[in-house]
């Protein structure tokens, strides 16, 4: 049982390989850095962010 959740998803642009956080649904697919519409999803490695301190 896969389920999406409401945090942002990790995509990283294909021109300028930033990574992107945008939601697809609510916001347009377009990098904000470049304003390249190509942006590829990827899997994130862990599924929780450790804060470094
Ligand atoms: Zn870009």
């Amino acid at each position: 049982m896969t389920e999406e959740t409401e945090q942002e998803a990790a995509y990283v642009c294909v021109r300028c390989r930033r990574d992107v956080s945008l939601n697809p649904i609510k916001d347009r697919i377009v990098c904000p850095k470049c304003s390249e519409r190509v942006i590829l999803k990827k899997r994130p490695k862990t599924p929780k962010r450790v804060v470094a301190r």
